[in-house]
């Protein structure tokens, strides 16, 4: 992925135009391109604070696209999806300890992995978004919050039931669970619980061995459409990408599938390839579906970046607060397993979360159709 032509700047002055008021403050990436053709760069002082008057030629809808696609696909396989067999195989403390040491080390070093999208949290393409002269349709709204869980294993299955739905429903919230179809023998039972408490159910790719999004045509529609039986059986809307791999060619194969895609992150970090992600957190669509960009930090990127429950809980909070401001959509991811959000001081952060979004009259649990629909999408 190519970032050398954007630049950082810190948004100093918006130049009194109301939608984009939020990023005051705010540092975000843009084009070198755009900064001359539209003559910002006069008003970038040697801090790199840029500063607005009120009558500055604005932005287009396609600048808008161009950073939000810029990163957002992994278009080359990592590693892990070139391996001769699945890496699920490889036990999960083992990647987990791997995982950990190698995090700690890169916590300091985001400017190799975050150039673009900026970690935790780049709201670029919104802020270019509201310096165009269309208005976003979410304007008028409480800011919709997503709870959503990948289950990549039985243990997680058991654990979202008996863990994080009773917490979910005490704060008034329904969650939706992205289930992997075709990997381990799935307890139906429990599957039909969630949904018969008010959950929804997504599909989660096909076996979790992140080669679907690099398959051939022919295989990936097999790899897809094997997910069949189990998105109807749960009425599934949505699909999430296993490891976040994705690409134009996966999304357009989704379009006649589900109602919308929840694979790209706003701000993918580190994984599943460095500097990846759509700098936005409001539904959008590409390749002729809604997207619903999974807008929050994720567990698994943190633990492995070696935050304590504690710093997660806050750091939750605060990308929460700063969505809303910038009128996006906060989509959180938590795995049930215990190694990721399903222990004692996980699940205390998570409920701390619950807690203050509860009690916020800004936010509103939200479903992902619902949430697509509040952005005026199909
Ligand atoms: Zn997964």
């Amino acid at each position: 992925m190519d970032v050398s032509r954007l630049e950082r700047v810190v948004v100093g002055s918006v130049g009194g135009r109301e939608p984009a008021v939020w990023a005051e403050g705010r540092t975000v990436s843009l084009s070198s391109e755009l900064l001359d053709r539209t003559g910002w760069r006069r008003f970038l002082d040697a801090s790199g604070t840029l500063s607005l008057p009120g009558d500055v030629e604005i932005p287009t809808l396609d600048d808008v696209v161009r950073l939000r696609e810029q990163a957002a696909f992994t278009d080359h396989p990592p590693a892990s999806s070139r391996l001769p067999v699945s890496y699920q195989y490889v036990p999960g403390w083992a990647r987990a300890i791997v995982g950990a040491s190698i995090g700690r080390l890169n916590r300091s070093r985001t400017g190799h992995w975050a150039r673009f999208p900026a970690w935790p949290l780049d709201l670029s393409a919104d802020f270019v978004a509201d310096m165009t002269s269309t208005a976003s349709p979410m304007s008028a709204l409480r800011t919709p919050v997503l709870l959503t869980h990948d289950i990549d294993s039985p243990e997680g299955l058991e654990r979202l039931v008996a863990d994080f739905l009773p917490l979910e429903e005490q704060a008034g919230a329904r969650s939706t669970s992205y289930v992997v179809p075709c990997a381990w023998p799935i307890e139906y039972a429990l599957a039909d619980a969630v949904v018969s408490r008010g959950h929804d159910i997504g599909v989660h790719g096909y076996d979790h061995s992140n080669r679907t999004a690099f398959a051939d045509a022919a295989e990936r529609g097999r790899r897809l459409d094997a997910a069949a039986a189990f998105a109807d059986r749960y009425r599934s809307t949505g699909y999430r990408a296993p490891s976040l791999l994705r690409t134009r060619a996966l999304l357009r194969d989704l379009a006649g599938r589900y109602r919308y895609d929840s694979s790209i992150p706003t701000s993918g970090g580190l994984f599943p390839v460095p500097n990846n992600g759509c700098a936005s957190a409001r539904p959008f669509v590409a390749e002729g579906i809604a997207e619903l960009p999974l807008s929050m930090p994720r567990d698994g990127s943190l633990r492995f970046l070696g935050h304590s429950p504690g710093e997660i809980a806050a750091l939750w909070i605060s990308c929460a607060d700063a969505i809303a401001r910038a009128r996006g959509v906060v989509v959180l991811l938590t795995h049930c397993e215990r190694r990721f959000s399903g222990n004692v001081a996980m699940l205390a952060a998570y409920r701390t979360l619950l807690e203050y979004i509860g009690a916020d009259e800004r936010f509103a649990f939200s479903s992902p159709l619902q949430a697509i629909a509040s952005a005026g999408l199909p």
